[in-house]
Order: C-alpha cells, then sequence, then structure tokens
C-alpha cells in the first residue's frame, strides 16, 4: 500500500498507528502491522465485500454495491478499531480513516460517490455513549475526500418513537429494518451515489439494511467504508483464536 507519508506523519508521529510500537522517521505502520493491511492486491479477494474470497459470505441479496476496508478483524488492528469503538480513542478516528480513503482510493471507489453519510446509532445509547464512532469515521473522510458528509439516516429503537413510521412503511412496501431516512435529508440523497460509514463490518447485515432503505427513498448506488472487516470463521482450524 502507498502511503502518502508526509500526511501520515503529520497526523501520527513516530508511532505505529496499529500497534503504537516506535516506528523509523517516514513510515505509518511498522512492517510487522504492513502486512494486516488488507491490501487488494493480495489475492483472492471478493470483488464485492473484500474479504478472502474463503471466508466471505456473500450470496444473498445484497443492495450495497462494494465495501472498502483496510484491516481484517484476526489482526492487531483488531485492538485499534476496539480502542476507537470502545474506549473513547477518537485520536484513533484520524489515521484509521487515512487508512479507508486508502483502502476506497485502491478500490477506485472514491470517484463513485457524491456523498458520505454514516450508521447512525441508537439516539439513547448515543447520548449515553458521547459519540458515534461510524459518524467520527464519516466526518473526518469528509475531510480527507473534499466529499459532503450529511446524517441521512435514523436507527429505531425497540421502543415505539414518536415519528410517523406508517407513511414510510407504506411507502417501502415490506421495510421493515431498523434503519429509516432523515425525512428532510431525502432530498439531498435523491439520484446521488451514496457511500456509508461504519466501524465493523462483520456479516453485512446492518449496511445491506441501511442501502436498502437509502435505494428505496431513491439513492442512485450505495457502497460502503468500514475501517475492518470481519471474516467468517475458519471451519475447524484456529479454534482457540478469538
Ligand atoms: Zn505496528
Ligand atoms: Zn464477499
Amino acid at each position: 500500500m502507498k502511503l502518502p507519508e508526509a500526511l501520515l506523519r503529520l497526523l501520527y508521529p513516530s508511532r505505529c498507528v496499529v500497534c503504537g510500537e516506535p516506528l523509523p522517521k517516514d513510515a505509518m505502520i511498522c512492517p510487522g502491522c504492513e502486512q494486516y493491511v488488507n491490501h487488494p492486491a493480495k489475492k483472492n479477494r471478493c470483488a464485492v465485500c473484500f474479504l478472502p474470497a474463503d471466508r466471505c459470505g456473500c450470496g444473498k441479496k445484497l443492495y450495497y454495491d462494494r465495501v472498502a476496508a483496510p484491516f481484517l478483524r484476526d489482526t492487531p488492528a483488531k485492538r485499534t478499531v476496539d480502542g476507537m469503538k470502545f474506549n473513547g480513542r477518537l485520536d484513533l478516528v484520524r489515521p484509521l480513516a487515512c487508512f479507508m480513503k486508502l483502502a476506497l482510493d485502491e478500490r477506485g471507489m472514491t470517484e463513485n460517490v457524491d456523498l458520505i453519510t454514516f450508521i447512525p446509532m441508537d439516539k439513547r445509547k448515543e447520548r449515553k455513549k458521547g459519540y458515534n464512532q461510524a459518524e467520527e469515521l464519516a466526518k473526518e473522510l469528509s475531510k480527507q475526500t473534499g466529499l459532503p458528509c450529511l446524517p441521512l439516516l435514523e436507527k429505531f429503537g425497540r421502543t415505539p418513537s414518536q415519528h410517523e413510521r406508517p407513511t414510510y412503511l407504506s411507502r417501502s412496501g415490506n421495510l421493515l429494518g431498523a434503519y429509516e431516512p432523515i425525512r428532510t435529508a431525502i432530498p439531498a440523497f435523491e439520484g446521488k451515489r451514496v457511500l456509508v460509514t461504519d466501524d465493523i463490518v462483520t456479516t453485512g447485515a446492518t449496511v445491506n439494511e441501511a442501502a436498502k432503505t437509502l435505494l428505496i427513498f431513491g439513492a442512485e448506488s450505495v457502497s460502503c467504508a468500514a475501517a475492518m472487516l470481519t471474516p467468517k470463521k475458519r471451519p475447524a482450524k484456529n479454534e482457540s483464536r478469538r
């Protein structure tokens, strides 16, 4: 992976972004961690979900076009992404978004996006936590690409909400998913190619649900950028791994 080194050094000087080890001057990631970067040139990647082809779960109906992500979960990058997600390490958002941008560029996806949005959190959970890491990644990616970032979706919790869902449900036929468009945002994404960010893509079900909603309400296409992908477990082998 080609790194814009001057920029990366500025963002994250002298420490590996993944393992935190001290680095030689012009590197962003140490040689030990570099091997875990999810490089498209590595062989046998699924064209859609970007996982190693023998560990992808594609096959069901997909509403999104493609996914780009710099790291796989069963690597040292897990700690970095978990730090951002669970431990308030928002200082890791910038370097992770930097790697996401590189993954998007390498997949030729950046030029096919008009608008960036993110997987929303349940509002109560977000208030309690104080941030939505998917939103933080989207905002940073917006800065790095120059593409606009807008909240387009809301997540509905288990409790009934004040929103008038029936209108949407009737419009979308069988849509019973967790996401609905933010009503006032619909004109902003009609006819647009939308990139949805999330921290980790595991089964793809979340992104698929979000993509379905965006398409029903007029988006031209939906793609996804994540910091990390979770491959399907290898059969039998490596059971001691978490
Ligand atoms: Zn490292
Ligand atoms: Zn796949």
